[in-house]
């Protein structure tokens, strides 16, 4: 772990400058956070996040929110990706979900075109029986007509 003060006792409280994870919005005592750029020895030109406090009054060795920039973006960067993994398993979820339902909806329009279909065929046979009969009786009239027709004619 990186310091800006390498004479730090690393007396950090539970609202200490190691505990930020991410870009800090406000530090813990209510200032603001100012993004500033290193000029220690060990981290020239390092940018990083100071609570506007401690940056205003040159603390040194305190407890105010200090944080690279680099490894808040990193932070953010991790938890986006984390994020990232959970919306893909929720799209996945969803997408199997969604499957399954179009599956089961053609099944049931599967279904459903079936017993239309079978219902049409009966009504068909159905009608053609009838239709033949009419078609017998009118055959049999017409021969019985032509039967006696020819007798009367004969
Ligand atoms: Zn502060």
């Amino acid at each position: 772990m990186s310091n800006l003060s390498s004479s730090s006792t690393g007396s950090t409280g539970p609202r200490g400058r190691g505990r930020v994870v991410g870009v800090p919005k406000s530090c813990w005592c209510g200032e603001g956070i100012v993004a500033l750029i290193s000029k220690s020895d060990p981290n020239p030109y390092r940018r990083y996040f100071r609570c506007g406090f401690a940056a205003k009054h040159r603390l040194r060795n305190d407890d105010h929110t200090f944080k690279w920039v680099d490894e808040a973006l990193l932070n953010e960067l991790e938890t986006l990706r984390g994020k990232n993994c959970e919306l893909e398993l929720e799209l996945k979820e969803l997408r199997t979900e969604r499957l399954e339902f179009d599956k089961k909806v053609s099944e049931n329009v599967q279904m459903k075109i079936e017993k239309e279909l079978f219902e049409k065929v009966e009504d068909a046979l159905s009608e053609a029986k009838t239709s033949n009969k009419k078609m017998m009786i009118v055959v049999v009239l017409g021969c019985m007509i032509m039967i006696g027709f020819t007798k009367l004619v004969g």
